[in-house]
């Protein structure tokens, strides 16, 4: 519980958040990582070939790939291979190799340096990259770190453990948060609590959070769409802001993928989650007054979780009402901090989508006659 940030807002809401930051890659991932890596080596493979765009995943998988004794090669984002050399570095140190995508060594990522040479590349076209690799050799498999049920259903031990540990505090949650970039920690936390609504236990209130620089739940189209830019995927059933989308280089970068986990879609187009879209100035500010109440320093991601919370938690202190409020804290932020200097230094500036280039990538979605 957030007493000293409670206590910060001088709000009548009681804050808990479940703080997945304390795995050995510093977020939620290897809650799937693992289990992936294992049923891998449980099947004979020798390989996993991942994309990866903060790096938390690659981060992740190359830890459990280490685990079991399989090789890990990730395909990282560019802007983040940049950005945050000391993520690329801790994939190394776990004994895998990392290449910035887009890169020569793939069909995909050579037709878009051919078209977009100074290409700072993006989650898509990095999967394209890893899908390419692992589907030309028999030892080697694709491993993917959201989206896709499996996914979320390994991450759904956030909601288990959140639902016992609130039971251990005597509480009860009037309001989930959490943030979504494809939509894994925040189903992770939420479902649990959603099945219980859908039981007819308990009522409870969900908000998803996502950055306004990539509004896949706000303002994306709910139609069948691609996972990669090279169209290597099976066509999903999600919100998306269409495949070739490259959202601007916000700090959040696990936030910045053009779709979403069909599984959240669905629950949003079922009206049983909320979606809101938040800017990056604001999520930062709210990063900062939690790291000051509650000594942990978020990832930029998370941030946008503890924004909501925090707004939600400021809507009390006006109201008088004293809702229980969860967020999930889905991981720490030690590897940005770039970010935050950059902020504290009034570098950042709030981005938004750009509806033209949306307009055009949406343009290009599969049609089906
Ligand atoms: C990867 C990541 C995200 C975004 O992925 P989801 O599947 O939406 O959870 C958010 N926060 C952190 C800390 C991450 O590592």
């Amino acid at each position: 519980r957030a007493r000293r940030l409670e206590k910060a807002l001088d709000t009548p809401a009681k804050i808990y958040y479940k703080y997945e930051g304390v795995s050995p890659a510093g977020s939620h991932k290897p809650n799937t990582a693992v289990a992936q890596a294992y049923y891998n080596k449980q099947a004979g493979i020798k390989r996993l070939i991942t994309e990866t765009g903060a790096g938390q995943w690659g981060s992740s998988l190359a830890f459990a790939g280490a685990l079991f004794g399989l090789e890990v090669v990730v395909y990282m984002v560019k802007v983040s291979y940049n950005q945050k050399p000391y993520r690329r570095a801790l994939m190394e140190t776990y004994g895998a190799r990392v290449v910035a995508s887009p890169s020569t060594e793939t069909q995909a990522g050579r037709s878009i340096l051919a078209t977009h040479p100074n290409s700072t590349g993006s989650l898509g076209i990095a999967i394209s990259e890893a899908v390419e690799i692992a589907a030309a050799d028999e030892q080697s498999k694709y491993a993917l770190g959201s989206v896709l049920n499996h996914v979320l259903l390994h991450q759904t031990v956030i909601g288990q453990e959140a639902l016992v540990q609130m039971e251990m505090a005597g509480d009860y949650p009037d309001l989930v948060i959490g943030c979504t970039g494809g939509g894994s920690n925040f189903a992770g936390i939420a479902f649990p609590f959603l099945g219980a609504k859908l039981r007819g236990e308990r009522d409870v209130e969900i908000i998803a959070v996502e950055p306004a620089a990539c509004p896949t739940l706000t303002r994306g189209k709910y139609a069948y769409d691609f996972g990669d830019t090279a169209h290597l995927t099976p066509l999903m059933k999600m919100h998306t802001l269409g495949s070739t989308f490259v959202p601007e280089g916000i700090h959040a970068g696990g936030l910045r993928y053009h779709g979403m986990a069909p599984l959240m879609s669905h629950v949003v187009a079922l009206g049983l989650a909320e979606a809101r879209l938040e800017y990056q100035l604001g999520c930062f500010a709210a990063g900062l007054t939690f790291a000051r109440s509650e000594g942990i320093l978020p990832a930029p991601e998370a941030n946008h979780a503890v924004k909501a919370a925090i707004d939600e938690a400021l809507k009390c202190k006006e109201s008088g009402e004293s809702k229980v409020i969860l967020f999930n804290l889905c991981g720490h932020g030690h590897f940005d901090m770039q970010a935050y200097m950059d902020y504290q230094a009034g570098k950042l500036v709030d981005t938004e989508y750009s509806s033209a280039e949306v307009a055009m990538a949406l343009a290009g979605l599969p049609s089906f006659g």
